[in-house]
């Protein structure tokens, strides 16, 4: 092993604003981040509503922004720093969250925010020129070209965090993509790629948000046992890497080691491997071209059993189709998808609707978003809005429905 050289080059803190903090991907970005404090500090940390948790954070990070989305929560964590030896300065409301993306001390921004509410934060850091370490799917769904226009134009350097894309990304070739014959983004299947058709109806909660291989939020839990997780991944993939949905094929891969493959003309298959843990991807982001130390063990090949590949059931899953149809359709079927998903999914986990009726749900506002592609954020949020009342109108004569029966 060599011995540490002076190499020349001047290394510059970098300030790091993690959007949704509290979240299981703003947990694993701090503990990243914790490993290199030479390396990287941290600008401002937001959460919706969760104080004690923020609070524990700002302790051990010292930011210099906290943002909580919640106005009374804001003043409860103001209240709890005032007490405490930290001097981080809390700010509230949802403009908060696009002032610190943006702000001049941050470099690189985690969007880590979950749904449609992580849109104009991310916009933001992206308009700003900012390293975007983009989780937030939704937000690329709903704003496909409108996004990746915001990062060209403004100079902003897009880096995936989802672990397909991030492989995908790590498999691409280093410019362009000469060569490349097809993605092959892998899912695991969920929680229930074997359980009995018939017993669907019947999945609570605790057991969609119990996924095999990922420790994840709930939303993403349950987009990973109706799929529309991988149906959201395929779209995002095509935002990111510029192909057409025809050039993406979903790899079930049971065991989550492959996190996704680029096969190309000359027969080469390139992926990326390693054990399921999201500090990976972060990791990567963050210290782009270079590698640090993520704290994820090393693949250990001895104890991997064996590694499976099945083609994806898409009448078990309909969402994984209706994701496809939709960026066939256009953007407004897109964000429609995004917006009754959302609903649906709140809905299932609040116990109003049960487990197949989210693809019903789904569905029947996908056939009210007209063709096409909005062209200003303006007309984003508008389809956004009508589409997530259209699916709170589905569930209220669902309702109906099932009381009359
Ligand atoms: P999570 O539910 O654990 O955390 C969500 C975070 O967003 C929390 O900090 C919460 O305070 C914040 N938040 C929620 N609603 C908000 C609102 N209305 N306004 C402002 N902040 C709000 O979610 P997660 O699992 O960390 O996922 C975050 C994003 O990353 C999602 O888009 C998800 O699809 C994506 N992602 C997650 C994983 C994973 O392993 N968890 C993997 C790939 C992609
Ligand atoms: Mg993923």
């Amino acid at each position: 092993m060599q011995t540490a050289q002076y190499s020349g080059s001047t290394s510059v803190s970098k300030g790091v604003t993690i959007l949704g903090a509290t979240g299981s991907i703003g947990v694993s970005t701090l503990d990243v981040l914790s490993r290199h404090p030479e390396k990287y500090h941290v600008v401002a940390l937001t959460a919706n509503s969760q104080v004690d948790k923020l609070f524990a954070q700002c302790c051990q990070f010292n930011p210099q922004f906290a943002v909580m989305v919640e106005e009374g929560a804001a003043s409860q964590l103001e209240a709890k720093l005032e007490s405490s030896e930290c001097a981080t300065q809390v700010l509230s409301g949802k403009a908060a969250l696009e002032t610190v993306a943006a702000s001049e001390q941050t470099d690189y921004v985690m969007a880590a925010i979950v749904g449609a509410a992580g849109l104009l934060p991310s916009l933001a850091a992206a308009k700003a020129g900012k390293r975007v370490m983009l989780a937030n799917k939704e937000a690329l769904v709903m704003s496909g070209k409108l996004f990746m226009d915001a990062v060209k134009h403004n100079g902003a350097e897009l880096l995936p965090i989802d672990s397909e894309h991030n492989a995908i990304y790590q498999s691409m070739p280093v410019n362009g993509k000469a060569g490349v014959k097809r993605i092959l983004l892998t899912g695991s299947g969920g929680p229930f790629r074997q359980r009995p058709l018939d017993t669907l109806s019947s999945v609570t909660p605790e057991e969609a948000v119990a996924h095999p291989n990922w420790s994840m939020g709930r939303k993403i839990s349950v987009d990973s046992a109706t799929m529309m997780n991988k149906g959201l991944e395929v779209i995002e993939a095509c935002w990111l890497f510029d192909v057409p949905s025809s050039d993406i094929q979903v790899v079930i891969h049971p065991q989550s080691t492959i996190h996704s493959m680029v096969s190309y003309v000359d027969g080469s298959v390139i992926a990326q491997l390693g054990n399921p843990d999201m500090r990976t991807p972060i990791a990567y982001s963050l210290a782009y071209p270079e590698r640090i130390d993520s704290g994820v063990d090393e693949l250990d090949f001895f104890k991997t059993a064996r590694l499976d590949f099945e083609t994806p059931d898409f009448a078990r899953f309909p969402c994984l189709q209706f994701a496809y149809d939709a960026h066939e359709i256009g953007g407004y079927a897109s964000i429609a998808l995004n917006a009754a998903n959302e609903i649906a999914v709140e809905s299932f986990l609040d116990k109003h609707i049960n487990f197949t009726e989210i693809p019903q749900l789904i569905e029947n506002v996908l056939q009210q978003a007209p063709s096409g592609t909005p062209l200003v954020l303006e007309e984003i949020l508008v389809q956004d809005r009508v589409s997530r009342q259209a699916a709170s109108l589905w569930i209220k004569n669902n309702k109906k429905r099932t009381t009359v029966l």
